[in-house]
């Protein structure tokens, strides 16, 4: 008993932050005007009724404006997954831990999806993984959970997160990975490693992925290696919050303008 308390507990912890877009008061306040003024016009006096003509129209001019300023990511559905977790922290240089960095650059990402008015899901909001404590194979039942939960979601494209290392230091920058034969995958890949290789100091090609997420996923995603731990550069930058917060930023406007060109609104 205590111990199915424990496991429930455990479990409980799983839970997916999902958005629920705010209700847009702005429009009812906008709508509540435009009524006003239209009522004003027509039963004010002269010197109201003009005055109300002109706010109209600039009310007009305004929204035509803002026709241009269209959010694609308004009715889509994100998935971010932050690698690793629990005692998985991924790769590591000294004490900075890939898991850790993965969780906080996708926490920004997932906020300013939000923002933006976009539903978004992450795959864990702290240090834990996804496997049930009495998994025989923690890595393996986390990986499936991850895929369960991003196949489930009615997700219109995933982002799984990870860093990279290697025996030279001097390998550095982003790369991104997508499924194998899945034609969507790719595309997405080659319009994300297209932007994001303004970061690279060399530009790097999107690969085909041998991992679990992406060999096991029938949603269409990638999985963007965001910089190389071994890599003295990429470390810096990685452990400066506005480096994080300014990929973030690139890599939300990214999915936004694949989104636009998908959707042809
Ligand atoms: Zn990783």
């Amino acid at each position: 008993m205590v111990l199915r308390v424990l496991e429930e507990l455990h479990n409980s912890q799983n839970v997916n932050l999902q958005t629920t877009k705010n209700l847009d008061y702005s429009k009812f306040f906008c709508l509540f005007t435009i009524f006003i003024l239209f009522f004003i016009l027509f039963i004010g006096e002269n010197i109201l009724k003009k005055n109300c003509f002109l706010i109209l129209i600039f009310i007009f001019l305004t929204s035509c404006f803002n026709i241009n300023k269209t959010n694609y990511l308004i009715d889509s559905v994100i998935f971010i997954d932050p690698g690793h977790g629990g005692n998985d922290n991924g790769t590591s240089y000294l004490d900075v831990f890939e898991d850790e960095l993965n969780l906080k650059l996708s926490t920004i990402l997932y906020e300013m999806i939000l923002d933006d008015g976009g539903i978004c899901y992450l795959s864990r909001v702290s240090d834990y993984d996804l496997s049930s404590m009495y998994a025989k194979n923690h890595k393996i039942e986390d990986l499936k959970k991850r895929v369960q939960y991003i196949d489930s979601l009615n997700t219109t494209l995933f982002i799984s997160l990870h860093l990279n290392y290697y025996s030279s230091s001097k390998v550095n920058g982003i790369q991104v990975f997508y499924q194998k034969q899945n034609q969507e995958s790719k595309e997405l890949a080659i319009f994300l490693q297209d932007i994001l290789n303004v970061e690279n100091q060399r530009k790097k090609q999107c690969k085909v992925g041998d991992y679990f997420i992406l060999n096991n996923t029938t949603s269409l995603g990638v999985l963007i290696e965001y910089g190389f731990l071994s890599s003295e550069y990429d470390r810096q930058r990685l452990l400066d919050d506005n480096y994080l917060n300014h990929l973030a930023k690139l890599i939300k406007s990214s999915i936004s303008e694949y989104l636009k060109n998908k959707l042809k609104y």
